[in-house]
């Protein structure tokens, strides 16, 4: 028997057909993966999993349900002395071992993350409410090649850096965001482990569980004790690691506002420091784009993660001879979007991260409307109905918007685009670079000369052309200006790890 395509309409449990305008209702179909959650979790120091001495916990709640996960270790002074005293103690020995050894065990990592990849999967949709189909086909697949394309570096570092010969630098305190919980640490563990460095992991408070499921992976692979360990905790964890007296480097992804205390500490402790910031990317669109390709690549790299991207392309500028047309199919396919169960594997949008979150986007929202912009949204019944829990936003853009608007300038990390206009070429460069940030761009166009050229004179770390949010580990990633410095990724990223004399 032949499986009844859900185009079929004769077939038995085949959906009727809805009425005109109505949208397609589409059955459930949820990760059925299970994934056991400890009530409780603890740190993991020096190899082990150990209850925090400041006894302290917090709860990790899944956005989509409001209901608690876990409760989670709230690192305190003396967790994270031990936890650098740990790196510190295995940092020698680990730098030491042959390149071809430490390669296996990164490989071994790499291996490991694939085999649980659905568990991972599972876990990072319930504890950051990302759509499942994100998280496993994006964020454990990358953070895999992650450490795959390090274990290659291990033994060719000494090639790297022509004629500089590359030692590690100590021990590294590293701070990730919750927007890529389980990538951003293997942007961050992966290269610094393979460079003989050892790491001191805090993750974002309110998405713990995948780092510390991959501290269980550090232990399945018998990585040596210490030159990985992962400390839970709030902004105050953070700070401590950030200001600890024996930590040789930082490695810090977050907002800009907490990149620029964490600089000024840094500066006065003399100490290593890569940020990766916040960011404002704009899409510049020209009259001759594909304008479908150019709608898809737009609401796909604003809406498909809630707009919880760093790098999310979340002002607009579109040339005005075709600003009519472009807006209405940007509201068709916006339309088209699902909102709800993350572990739905048809959702498109899932939950926003936390209440607080929820709050800033509709501040700015607010802010949008009394600023006179005109107001898209993503009706109810296009959507499909919100869960009564949880945190939810509905996609939406603003459209009539000046350059000088607060939702044209600030980063609302939500799914908001604001959509502008443009008449030249030189005017769309200087709207484009007319913001603090610098981090990503998109250029639309079928003009080969015009890319390059925008992409020469576009004040960006990354600039993709007719596509968006490509990654790959072997290409460097970071920002200019606001959006930080140092590189992630790539050759370029080795740079951040190592010492050159
Ligand atoms: P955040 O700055 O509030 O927090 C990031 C991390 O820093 C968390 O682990 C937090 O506990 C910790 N922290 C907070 N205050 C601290 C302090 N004073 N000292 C040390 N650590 C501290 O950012 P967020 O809200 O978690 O993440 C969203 C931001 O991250 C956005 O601005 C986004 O653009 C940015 N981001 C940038 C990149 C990039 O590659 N450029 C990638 C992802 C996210």
């Amino acid at each position: 028997m032949t499986t009844p395509s859900p185009q079929d309409t004769t077939a038995p449990d085949a959906p009727a057909a809805p009425a005109d305008g109505v949208p397609w209702e589409y059955s459930a179909a949820p990760e059925r993966t299970p994934v056991k959650i400890d009530d409780r979790c603890r740190l993991f120091i020096g190899g082990k999993f150990v209850a925090p001495k400041s006894r302290k916990h917090f709860p990790t709640i899944n956005p989509a349900t409001e209901q608690t996960l876990a409760e989670i270790a709230d690192g305190g002074p003396k967790d994270v002395d031990a936890a650098v005293a740990a790196a510190r103690a295995a940092q020698p020995k680990w730098a030491k071992l042959r390149p071809q050894e430490r390669a296996k065990y990164v490989f071994r990592i790499a291996r490991r993350i694939q085999e649980r990849s659905r568990e991972l999967a599972v876990l990072e949709t319930m504890d950051g409410g990302k759509p499942i189909k994100e998280s496993r086909d994006i964020d454990v697949p990358l953070a895999a090649q992650h450490f795959f394309y390090h274990a290659g570096w291990c033994d060719k570092l000494a090639c790297a850096f022509a004629g500089r010969t590359p030692r590690p630098i100590g021990v590294c305190g590293q701070i990730i965001p919750w927007n890529f919980p389980l990538l951003m640490l293997a942007w961050k563990i992966a290269p610094a482990i393979a460079c003989g460095n050892t790491s001191v992991l805090k993750p974002a408070e309110t998405t713990p569980l995948t780092a510390l499921r991959f501290a269980e992976i550090c232990r399945e692979v018998e990585l040596p004790d210490g030159v990985v360990n992962i400390v839970t905790g709030g902004p105050e964890t953070g700070r401590l690691l950030v200001e600890h007296p024996d930590v040789d480097k930082i490695a810090f992804t977050g907002s800009t506002e907490v990149g620029r205390r964490i600089a000024r500490s840094c500066a006065e402790r003399r100490r290593r420091l890569t940020l990766e910031l916040g960011g404002k990317s704009p899409h510049v669109v020209f009259e001759d784009a594909s304008i479908d390709q150019a709608v898809e690549g737009i609401v796909q790299g604003i809406y498909f993660n809630q707009g919880h991207v760093c790098c999310a392309g979340s002002r607009l500028l579109v040339q005005e001879s075709i600003r009519e047309p472009f807006i209405r199919k940007l509201e068709h396919r916006m339309n088209s979007l699902r909102v709800g169960d993350p572990l739905d594997k048809n959702t498109d949008v899932g939950a926003v991260n936390s209440r607080a979150q929820l709050k800033t986007i509709e501040h700015y929202l607010d802010v949008g409307q009394e600023e006179g912009a005109t107001f898209h949204q993503v009706s109810a019944t296009g959507a499909g109905a919100l869960p009564k829990k949880g945190y939810w936003c509905r996609p939406c853009f603003f459209s009539d918007v000046q350059p000088s608007h607060v939702v044209a300038r600030e980063e609302i990390f939500g799914p908001v685009l604001v959509v502008m206009t443009f008449r030249t070429p030189e005017e769309a460069i200087a709207r484009a670079n007319d913001t603090p940030y610098g981090l990503a761009a998109g250029v639309w166009t079928d003009k080969g000369a015009r890319m390059f050229e925008m992409a020469r004179r576009l004040k960006a770390g990354v600039i993709w052309c007719n596509t968006y949010n490509r990654f790959d580990a072997a290409s460097p990633f970071g920002g200019y200006r606001e959006s930080g410095f140092g590189r992630e990724g790539g050759q370029h990223g080795l740079r951040a790890y190592v010492e050159l004399t």
